[in-house]
């Protein structure tokens, strides 16, 4: 069997066992400390924008903590990108509340802004206003960030932006994540960069920020005591993990031109390929390309994405379809969903594609080789 292709791999740039190193060499183990601190401010810098960060274990934790910090209770309602990882729903019922699941559009593949105020409306009807409004850029491309915040603000509902996987994606300039009251990152394995596992929470009030610091460590008062008035998370990034985050901050430029550079050979190998669509960048946005996705249109192409999908698998190439929408899952089944079928044509004809930085040249090869079998 040929070595394992992978959809994408933790991809290291050579100086992060430095950062960790030193680490070891002040005994810094401990959660927190200096690569921690360097690692939000790396982060703050490359955000720009008047962004303050807080590095935590997960993302997970920081939608949870966004949440949290937005006051949203038992009973609350939270509106939702349907079209996603469950990653974004979950925290929504770890604080009590209900997702209401909104549909994506076709441009981006991300929530539909239409659809977006057509389900506020209908919630507000029904006579409660959601509470927060989470969009998502999926696989790197930026969701329709100035009509969302322009439904958004005419409600008055903040915005939870999850950008796990647009780290380096921007709008006009302006970097996903740094557009929403509150931005998430993530540093999985599986992300642009990783920390092994860590994500971030942004935003433009420091004072947010330093809340989101201070739940994220058990919340302990200011006494010499443990004392608490609140309840409190440890979600904090280990100052370990802190370091392979900074030596990743130092290639992220290269990481972003490199997943870029793998989406284009896909997009020039099918370039005019019946049945083969990717999704292009509108105007002003630009996307890290965290992963190479396409539609396969079973009348046109002569295949369906599965045909693909086990072609690659029986190569050893690892590919994905597309995420299956929340309100399709069985554990979110039974909430509000409004949409037009468009996340759930997107979740059967759209697959992932290998997209890693750490690709080689011989690898695009083998992937195009089986491709090329079914194109004929
Ligand atoms: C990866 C991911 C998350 C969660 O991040 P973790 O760091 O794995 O907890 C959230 N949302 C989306 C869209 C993701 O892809």
């Amino acid at each position: 069997m040929k070595p394992k292709i992978w959809l994408s791999s933790p991809h290291m740039g050579g100086n992060e066992e430095q950062f960790v190193k030193e680490a070891f060499e002040t005994n810094w183990i401990a959660p927190l400390g200096p690569n921690v601190n360097g690692f939000e401010q790396d982060l703050e810098l490359f955000l720009n924008h008047d962004c303050h960060v807080a590095a935590l274990s997960s993302g997970t934790a920081g939608l949870h903590l966004a949440l949290v910090l937005l006051g949203v209770k038992a009973g609350d309602e939270v509106i939702c990108q349907s079209m996603t990882f469950s990653a974004t729903a979950n925290p929504i019922t770890y604080v009590g509340a209900t997702p209401v699941f909104v549909d994506s559009e076709k441009d981006t593949w991300n929530i539909s802004p239409t659809l977006l105020e057509a389900a506020i409306k209908d919630r507000i009807a029904k006579g409660k206003k959601p509470k927060a409004i989470i969009p998502v850029h999926l696989y790197g491309m930026p969701a329709k960030m100035e009509e969302i915040t322009a439904v958004a603000r005419h409600y008055q509902i903040p915005v939870i932006e999850d950008a796990a996987e647009a780290l380096g994606s921007s709008i006009n300039g302006q970097k996903c994540g740094s557009f929403g009251d509150i931005g998430v990152l993530s540093f999985n394995g599986n992300k642009i960069i990783t920390t092994s596992g860590g994500g971030a929470l942004v935003s433009h009030s420091s004072a947010l920020v330093k809340d989101a610091r201070f739940l994220a460590t058990q919340a302990r008062d200011e006494a010499p005591h443990y004392q608490h008035s609140r309840i409190g998370y440890n979600y904090r990034m280990s100052n370990l993990c802190a370091g392979v985050g900074r030596g990743q901050m130092l290639i992220l430029a290269k990481r972003i031109e490199q997943r870029r550079s793998i989406y284009e050979q896909y997009h020039n190998h099918l370039a005019g390929k019946k049945g083969i669509e990717f999704v292009d960048e509108p105007s002003g946005y630009f996307s890290n390309r965290w992963l190479t996705t396409i539609l396969v249109d079973e009348n046109e192409a002569g295949f369906t994405r599965e045909d693909l999908r086990l072609a690659l698998e029986k190569e050893n190439i690892e590919s994905r379809p597309l995420w299956k929408p929340m309100h399709m899952q069985p554990v979110f089944e039974e909430y509000p969903f409004y949409g037009d079928g468009t996340a759930e044509q997107l979740f059967r004809d759209g697959l992932c594609l290998p997209s890693g930085s750490n690709l080689s040249n011989d690898d695009m090869a083998q992937i195009f080789a089986v491709i090329d079998t079914l194109l004929k």
